[in-house]
């Protein structure tokens, strides 16, 4: 890299050093503020606790119901502080499969599903999955039966999703911890069944 390399040219790490530069240099934050704000948002995120309200909600009807109504409520009574947006759950069913994407960046729950893989922010897959949520599925090995109906859910900064997948065959009799660890971060993204 030239001396002359332009902003856009920098690793996105390098870029979001700038810019924390620019954040202290203008007064608004310390160093240790900023680092304190990221250790907070990623102690606790992990698909661990998307998983759990998606074992709940397979195992309880009527939570099912109140987190399909009002996400952020649901998610609160299971102790995820989920602010700063709405959270909308998205449940798949015998005839309807959902696919999450942020077409503009990279917008996710991330204290649900933790730090976002580097696919879903790939300008690739934000640019397809939109266009051809059918063969972006089956890349991820996701072939669904004919005459399912997918629909592609573009998040925002004000307005972030999370996938209820269909609760598989053969867990009936699972406890709701066990059901937990059938879910996976993709499963919640909408790129597994499960
Ligand atoms: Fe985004």
């Amino acid at each position: 890299m030239t001396g002359t390399a332009g902003h856009e040219e920098l690793p996105v790490a390098a870029r979001v050093r700038r810019l924390e530069e620019r954040v202290i240099a203008a007064g608004l934050a310390t160093d240790d503020e900023l680092d304190e704000v990221l250790a907070g948002l990623f102690a606790d995120a992990s698909p661990v606790n998307g998983a759990r309200i998606v074992a709940r909600a397979w195992t309880d009807p009527a939570f099912r119901e109140r987190l399909l109504a009002d996400g952020n409520a649901a998610a609160a009574e299971l102790g995820f502080a989920v602010s700063g947006y709405r959270l909308r759950v998205v449940a798949n069913t015998t005839q309807s499969h959902n696919l999450l994407v942020c077409t503009l960046c990279s917008c996710y729950p991330v204290s649900l599903l933790g730090p976002s893989p580097s696919w879903y922010k790939s300008f690739a897959y934000r640019a397809r999955a939109v266009r051809e949520p059918r063969a972006v599925l089956s890349e991820f090995g996701v072939r669904l039966p004919e005459g399912v109906e997918i629909s592609v859910w573009d998040a925002s900064a004000e307005t972030r999703y999370l996938v209820l997948p269909n609760r598989p065959a053969g867990t009936e009799g699972l406890a709701e911890d066990e059901l937990a660890r059938h879910v996976t971060r993709n499963g919640l993204i909408g790129t597994a069944t499960v």
